[in-house]
């Protein structure tokens, strides 16, 4: 981190976390804010002032909120990506980089194929192209949901959408439900009686779903390191999980909370794309050490915990900031392990 501590002489000494900037009158202030901020290099980070943030939804408002940092948002402005929030030497690179981050909208499932209530599963090279050059390859997923119960209310899986990360179409069906269906949801599903009549049985669904994520790997391999398995990408994962009553390991799912836009092709591409841009994001090591290799045996947030107070209150600011561990598995791992795995074979021990 660039930023240096305040003058430790200064009677109006005041401790300062090198991640967020905030000041503290006492070292032990300083010190319980690292042990319960999980700062590391994985927060997103202001290309600026170089201050972290919590959530992308922080350092948005940071730049370009109510009250932004006047010098940040001035640069931001200029040379900042309003889709990734990244900082670029000039407008020329910036406006290069902004042909990549800028997708186009996909277009809706129907507008690609099947009208029909066929349900189809694509086996062709997409599928089983090599990727363990690149780590662990990622599947998105939706699924559409439609009512029942007497008020409509309960969840009934209707239709599964499965997407590889070129966006191509894997697996889709409509499903055949359980109980009777006392609301298709239609304005919001598009789903009617005749797509569900002889629809594919959830059993079958489930087993091809899991045919595709398991990628010929064993379960038990799976649950212990996800082998040649696929990780599993989806907006609204457990609840698609619960509507198709199945399991995936938790170390393979990847999710985020957005609310989808109910079209299942564009929902698991627009979770597909975050995934991704997520995925690439380059994040320096420093701070982290070596700590990154084997996310198994990786604990979060536990950097503070054999250490005493009294030791804690002895550190500078920057050797505190080293201590500190994220929380979570940030995504840009899920490449990194990619490129661990190759070079030496360490990590699945
Ligand atoms: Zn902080
Ligand atoms: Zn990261
Ligand atoms: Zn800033
Ligand atoms: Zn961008």
């Amino acid at each position: 981190m660039g930023s240096e501590a305040v003058p430790s002489e200064s009677r109006t000494t005041r401790y300062k976390c090198l991640a967020c900037f905030r000041q503290y009158k006492k070292k032990e202030h300083l010190v319980e804010h690292m042990r319960v901020s999980y700062h590391s290099v994985h927060q997103p980070k202001c290309g600026v002032c170089q201050k972290q943030f919590k959530s992308f939804q922080s350092l948005r408002e940071h730049l370009t909120g109510n009250l932004p940092k006047k010098n940040c948002l001035k640069i931001f402005s200029e040379q900042g990506c309003n889709y990734c929030l990244k900082i670029f030497k000039n407008a020329d690179s910036l406006s290069e980089h902004k042909e990549m981050c800028q997708l186009p909208v996909p277009v809706t499932i129907e507008k690609i194929r099947m009208p029909s209530t066929e349900s189809q599963i694509d086996f062709s090279d997409s599928i089983n192209r090599d990727h363990t050059s690149r780590g662990l390859e990622a599947i998105a997923i939706d699924c559409e949901k439609v009512g029942g119960g007497s008020d409509g209310s309960l969840d009934l899986c209707a239709r599964v959408c499965l997407i590889d990360e070129d966006e191509n179409i894997i697996f889709h069906t409509y499903v055949q439900p359980q109980i009777p269906v006392t609301n298709y949801r239609y304005e919001l599903t598009g789903i009617t009686e005749a797509h569900l009549r002889d629809a594919m049985p959830l059993k079958e669904v489930r087993e091809k779903v899991m045919e595709v994520l398991r990628n010929g790997e064993s379960i038990g391999r799976l649950r212990l390191d996800g082998g040649k398995g696929r990780l599993l990408v989806g907006h609204d994962l457990r609840h698609d999980l619960d509507c198709l009553r199945m399991h995936y390991p938790d170390h393979l799912l990847r999710y985020d909370i957005q609310s989808g836009m109910h079209d299942p092709y564009e929902d698991c591409v627009s979770v597909m794309r975050l995934y991704k841009r997520m995925q690439s994001q380059d994040h320096s090591d420093e701070g982290i050490g070596t700590a990154i290799v084997n996310h198994h045996t990786q604990s979060f947030g536990s950097g503070f915990d054999s250490w005493k107070l009294r030791e804690l209150k002895n550190m500078t600011p920057d050797e505190l900031y080293k201590l500190s561990r994220p929380n979570y598995r940030c995504w840009c791992l899920d490449s990194r392990q990619a490129l661990q795995a190759e070079s030496n074979d360490l990590w699945a021990q």
